[in-house]
């Protein structure tokens, strides 16, 4: 008879049990691409590789009919989505995307980079996401008020601030995650200003929130240049999505030294030799809802982007965006990627080989989730940070666990992605380990 303990578990034999059809590595999709790289890391696992199978299987997956009245007398209904990979290490945490292409293999995966994410800076979350397959430019502001509040409604069964925390993504701000923070509020009674971050701080937001990602996009870029022998004063960078994400960490390396040169997004692709005008084009797009038509740059084919002769390369728009044969085109030194998921295994591997150094989303773009965890703490205190103390214990968190993970990178000499999923994975697994299963 076989005896489990939390130091010595039974090795799980999944022969017998294999992954749901929508689960499994043939989905081509984002959660495809996960699991591969959920693969290369099993082998850096030691004895808690036996719990892996925990990180290939999202624990909760809701998936929600949003109906609404649309202005023109109509019905409409979207499909929605909460996911929560993994809550071993504490609530769920991820943003919520409104994407016309969101898939439910795309909210998988991004929920499992979450969770790696989370457990790589060390933040106690578990990691979740949740999106709408909508396009809301579509939407007047009163139907893109109903959806975000029936849809909030809908996962309000499984969120909460000490359930899963929601956050904006693509397409999401602040207006949508008050929306967001009022119909939770409603529906249990009370205010619950912690049931999701990235808030407008009038309404217990945190300051530094909105430019966190860009700045730990921008801080681990810094730290890895140093190592690599690269001066950011001078150097070319093309950006990819200039939101949230793209604007934010394009501002911050400019204002450091460096050239932005080429800059795409939904609305075109431009591009000037001397460097951007950075706040030109920060307020351009504020006005017009993209780069397209900015006067003080060129044109470039879409595709040609991927031939810009830059150092660095900082993809901040959506996933799977460097493929293979786009891999083999870069010419930058570094690519950080700004957004989740942008490059493929394959690419990864092509990147490697070619000997540039690729720093994956899961540790890049983390700063966004460090300040959303500061928020979530000051939102339950109820005592608020000023935005020196913010961006001081952002930048702090960033470093160190940029430094840890470079450290592994070199020890086990394995790419920084897969050395990142090796401090994170350990994490969450040692967890799950001493947690156990129930019953
Ligand atoms: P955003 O909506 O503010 O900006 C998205 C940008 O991508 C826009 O500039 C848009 O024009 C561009 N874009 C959309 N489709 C495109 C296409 N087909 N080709 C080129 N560009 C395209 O979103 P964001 O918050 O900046 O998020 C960008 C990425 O960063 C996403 O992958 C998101 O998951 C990731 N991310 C965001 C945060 C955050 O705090 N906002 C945190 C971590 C990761």
């Amino acid at each position: 008879m076989s005896q489990a303990s939390a130091a010595n578990p039974v090795a799980i034999d999944h022969g017998n049990h294999p992954l749901p059809s929508y689960l499994d590595a043939s989905n081509l999709g984002p959660w495809g691409n996960y699991l591969q790289q959920v693969d290369r890391v099993i082998p850096h696992l030691g004895s808690l590789a036996r719990w892996a199978e925990t990180l290939k299987r999202p624990k909760r997956v809701l998936i929600v009919d949003v109906p609404i009245h649309m202005d023109d007398g109509t019905v409409a209904h979207f499909e929605g989505y909460r996911v929560q990979h993994n809550v071993s290490r504490g609530p769920g945490k991820g943003g919520v995307r409104f994407h016309q292409d969101v898939t439910l293999s795309e909210v998988m995966a991004l929920s499992a980079w979450m969770s790696v994410k989370n457990a790589a800076v060390n933040v106690p979350y578990g990691g979740a996401k949740g999106g709408i397959r909508v396009d809301p430019k579509k939407l007047s502001r009163g139907e893109l008020e109903r959806m975000t509040r029936r849809y909030t409604s809908e996962i309000g069964i499984i969120i909460g601030p000490n359930k899963d925390i929601p956050a904006p993504d693509v397409n999401t701000n602040e207006q949508i995650m008050a929306w967001m923070m009022d119909t939770y509020s409603m529906n249990t009674g009370s205010t619950a200003t912690g049931v999701v971050t990235g808030k407008p701080v009038d309404l217990g937001g945190s300051l530094g929130r909105r430019e966190a990602t860009g700045r730990g996009v921008y801080t681990v870029g810094c730290e890895a240049a140093a190592h690599i022998g690269l001066q950011i004063k001078g150097a070319r960078i093309a950006v990819q999505g200039f939101g949230n994400v793209g604007g934010v960490a394009g501002k911050l390396f400019a204002e450091g030294g460096a050239r932005i040169v080429a800059v795409q997004d939904h609305s075109g692709t431009i591009y000037q030799e001397a460097g951007l005008d950075v706040p030109a084009l920060l307020q351009h797009v504020a006005e017009q809802g993209g780069v397209g038509g900015f006067s003080k740059a060129e044109t470039m084919a879409t595709d040609s982007f991927w031939d810009v002769d830059c150092d660095i390369l900082i993809p901040a728009a959506l996933e799977q965006q460097i493929t293979a044969a786009k891999a083999s085109r870069i010419k930058a030194r570094m690519v950080i990627e700004g957004a989740n998921g942008p490059t493929t295994p394959a690419a990864d591997d092509i990147l490697q080989s070619r000997n540039i150094l690729v720093l994956p989303d899961v540790i890049a773009n983390a700063g966004g989730v460090t300040v959303s965890y500061f928020e979530w703490v000051q939102d339950f205190s109820s005592f608020f940070w000023d935005e020196e103390e913010i961006n001081a214990r952002l930048v702090k968190i960033m470093k160190h666990a940029f430094a840890a993970v470079w450290d592994v990178s070199k020890d086990q000499k394995v790419s920084l992605r897969t050395a990142t999923f090796i401090v994170a994975c350990k994490r969450i697994l040692h967890t799950r380990e001493l947690r156990g299963l129930y019953p």
